[in-house]
């Protein structure tokens, strides 16, 4: 019994290395290195840090042709699909391509005339790689600033299918599509848009979101909002600092929508007068003991569960009896309840042992 299932729109499966983007297949989470290219170790370190923490796909920047070099070296070595983001110069992207790069990223607008946006799309098709083509709500033409008097969510959805046609134009159909702005409502509503135009899979995020607590925030509000609408196939969280924290947020953002598989839901009530133990302990012992059962559940492809950890009798029986798993508790003990059925009464020092014993083994597909 997970949380009421998010219905998601079944977009055009493209292939990144060996992560499935699209197609219903689950939402990849990327980040970005933020070392030097060049620097071939200190990438690779962080590469391999950003895939402990959950990321799927890593992108690079390429901003000259030693980078390009040094992409090769660190493609060579990383355990996951590496992604070269260009801008500017073509030859860069071609070099990144030839080079490996599992996908590439690449702004038409300021890669120049569209014989070089055909040449990376000849170098792309060749060795049968996705281009990622997409605008910031920084990086709009002119001319659509000019007729909406404005960046709107219409025209940056518009400017992101200029990007698109040019590529179909030139029979190239592996494209992911995106679009962001650090507006979250202007986001969201250029998604909504860009989604009813394309079937090409998307890229979300809110760009520039900034970094700590606020700009977690509005990532967690501005990508999630997207998410809760179906929308996304490919999601990267844009924070301020070390990027190792982008993966660990776009965990839990698809945790929080069900779109995260064999993750757990942990209900809990914010405790009141009524409360008779330590339910912040209780919660925080489970919490803490979750992360490894999640991971088996998730390799194993079972599905998302609820556990609900309640303080009294008032709510408490509700919730847990709607739980998978759920626990009511009184004065030092805990009524256990599992699937709408009561189990048995526990101490209120065995609750959190005896849930995570429950999680590991359930087995619900
Ligand atoms: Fe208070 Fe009970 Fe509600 Fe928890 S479930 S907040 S203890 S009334």
């Amino acid at each position: 019994m997970s949380a009421t299932e998010i219905k998601r729109k079944v977009t055009k499966t493209v292939r990144c290395g060996d992560v499935l983007i699209g197609g219903g297949n689950p939402i990849s989470i990327q980040s970005m290195t933020n070392t030097d290219t060049r620097d071939v170790r200190a990438t690779l370190e962080q590469i391999a840090r950003l895939k402990d923490a959950g990321c799927d796909i890593v992108r690079l920047a390429v901003p000259d042709a030693e980078a390009a070099e040094a992409f090769g070296e660190i493609k060579k070595q990383a355990k996951v699909p590496l992604v070269a983001d260009i801008h500017f110069d073509y030859r860069l992207a071609i070099a990144a391509i030839k080079n490996g790069a599992d996908k590439v990223r690449i702004n038409p607008g300021n890669i120049g005339s569209a014989e070089r946006v055909r040449a990376v799309v000849d170098a792309a098709k060749e060795r049968g790689i996705p281009i990622r083509v997409g605008v910031n709500s920084g990086s709009l033409e002119k001319d659509i600033v000019q007729r909406d008097g404005g960046v709107t969510a219409a025209g940056i959805a518009e400017s992101a299918m200029r990007s698109v046609r040019l590529l179909e134009d030139m029979d190239f159909g592996d494209i992911v599509v995106s679009i962001k702005s650090s507006d979250i409502v202007m986001n969201t509503e250029a998604h909504r848009i860009i989604s009813g135009l394309t079937d090409h899979p998307l890229h979300i995020g809110l760009t520039e979101s900034g970094g700590n607590e606020r700009g977690r925030i509005k990532s967690a509000i501005g990508i999630g909002s997207i998410l809760a609408e179906g929308i996304g196939d490919t999601m990267r969280v844009s924070l301020t600092g070390d990027p190792v924290q982008e993966p660990v947020l776009a965990r839990e953002i698809l945790r929080a929508l069900g779109l995260l598989k064999g993750s757990v839901n942990l209900v809990s009530c914010p405790t009141c007068a009524r409360t008779k133990v330590d339910l912040a302990k209780i919660v925080g012992e489970i919490e803490a003991g979750l992360g490894p059962l999640e991971e088996e559940r998730r390799k194993r492809g079972l599905a998302n569960i609820t556990v609900a950890v309640m303080g009294c009798a008032v709510n408490g029986p509700g919730e847990a009896a709607e739980a998978d798993f759920g626990v009511a508790c009184g004065d030092g003990k805990g009524l256990l309840f599992s699937g709408g059925k009561i189990l048995e009464t526990v101490p209120a020092e065995d609750i959190s042992k005896i849930i995570l014993r429950k999680v590991k083994e359930y087995e619900s597909l």
